[in-house]
């Protein structure tokens, strides 16, 4: 039996959370610090300054790190750029997006959404199309989309839809729960007003925290709001915590969860000693070698097409005839992980398979994910096993 990387455990690879390294490991695994003491401060601050760095945002914008899951980030953003009342647009590529549009609507905003069929999404021409719509009835405040879609595998290119949000006055947020540090995104070059995520995904971070980092004119949107949001999630409320940390100085508002305060500033060194780019281009290296090997497996992806396919993760339908509980329990006996399909619309059933953060530095990893998956479907009656597909893998002739 093949195991996770401590070998007396079996390796996880889904959609978040994920494996972490060793360094992020012992940065975690500290006696819990105080808030206060300076040693936090100081690296709460150089977390704040290395998000910068890895979002591609501008100097003056602001990082937010709160206690809570990429939901709670998906809300702070929503509710502090659109009131009751105020509309939106929401580009829909599946699960994320529809949760989204709820929490929009129960904070009385009137939401235009931009449908997709699980599996795809919009054309940017329909975006514009229902932009121009929405606007005539009344400004909109801002359009929001998901950069990578974790229950179907779908990665859409947000240069095109944020430059439209631009075109009609609108802002916009980026859920990039599921895609920073593992897709390209650049904040600041591409206009995107708010890119939020959570700890336990690309960043490679055990789950807990919520991150996102807010440009001017969206704090500016805040601050015209006509009532404030709820005051846990409030940016005006946690800006002056934010800047104490960076300004090296104690503050209080609600604690911190600094353990993984710790494990942040440990993550995000980790990524820049790396490089974003080449840690972006690890994600797309690793893709592509996976999406070699489930064609040799004889497995077809969720995503509609392939440049919809994201890097992060693979949606692969279950062949016919194949049990997913079957399969997913065969393949932990193999040792690895892998996550059940959470999109009610795709027929035939899928399962998922996550390759983000620090396992796409690692091929062995991957190679093990491959070998558990293979070795699972050969078990279930499909597939060639495990030889074809750590061949194709490895981009080695059979
Ligand atoms: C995982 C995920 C979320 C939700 O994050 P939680 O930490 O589970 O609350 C939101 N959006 C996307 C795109 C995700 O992948």
């Amino acid at each position: 039996m093949h195991q996770g990387p401590d070998q007396d455990r079996p390796l996880l690879m889904i959609p978040g959370p994920v494996e972490v390294s060793p360094a992020v490991r012992e940065a975690y695994a500290v006696p819990p610090p105080s808030h206060r003491v300076p040693e936090l401060i100081e690296s709460f601050g150089r977390a704040l300054g290395m998000m910068r760095r890895v979002w591609r945002a501008g100097e003056g914008s602001q990082p937010f790190v709160l206690a809570g899951g990429g939901t709670a980030g998906m809300e702070m953003a929503a509710l502090n750029l659109v009131a009751a009342g105020e509309r939106a647009v929401l580009v829909e590529t599946g699960f994320f997006s529809r949760r989204m549009a709820e929490m929009l609507r129960r904070a009385g905003a009137h939401v235009t959404v931009v449908p997709a069929a699980a599996g795809d999404a919009p054309a940017a021409g329909r975006v514009a199309e229902a932009l121009a719509e929405a606007r005539r009835m009344g400004p909109v405040k801002a359009l929001f989309v998901t950069h990578v879609d974790t229950s179907t595998g779908v990665l859409i290119d947000p240069g095109p839809l944020l430059a439209l949000a631009r075109e009609h006055g609108a802002l916009s947020v980026v859920d990039g729960v599921c895609s920073a540090a593992g897709e390209e995104f650049r904040t600041a070059e591409w206009g995107a007003d708010v890119f939020l995520t959570a700890s336990q995904k690309a960043l490679s971070l055990p789950p807990g925290l919520a991150l996102m980092v807010a440009g001017d004119a969206a704090l500016a949107a805040r601050e015209a709001l006509p009532s404030p949001p709820p005051l846990y999630l409030d940016w005006q409320a946690w800006r002056p915590i934010m800047r104490a940390y960076e300004e090296g100085t104690p503050s209080y508002f609600s604690t911190p969860a600094t353990n993984l305060v710790v494990a942040l500033e440990a993550g995000l060194a980790e990524i820049l000693a790396d490089g974003v780019e080449a840690r972006v281009e690890r994600h797309r290296r690793a893709a592509r070698a996976l999406r070699a090997a489930w064609g040799a497996l004889g497995l077809n992806p969720v995503p509609a097409r392939t440049e919809l396919i994201a890097n992060t993760l693979s949606a692969l339908r279950l062949p016919p005839g194949v049990d997913l509980r079957i399969l997913l329990g065969r393949i932990k006996e193999h040792g690895v992980i892998v996550a059940a399909g959470i999109h009610p619309d795709v027929e035939g059933g899928y399962f998922r398979v996550g390759h983000m953060g620090w396992t796409v530095t690692r091929p062995e990893l991957l190679r093990r994910t491959v070998d558990a998956v293979a070795r699972a479907l050969a078990d279930c009656g499909h597939g060639p096993g495990p030889g074809p597909a750590v061949a194709a893998l490895e981009g080695e002739p059979d």
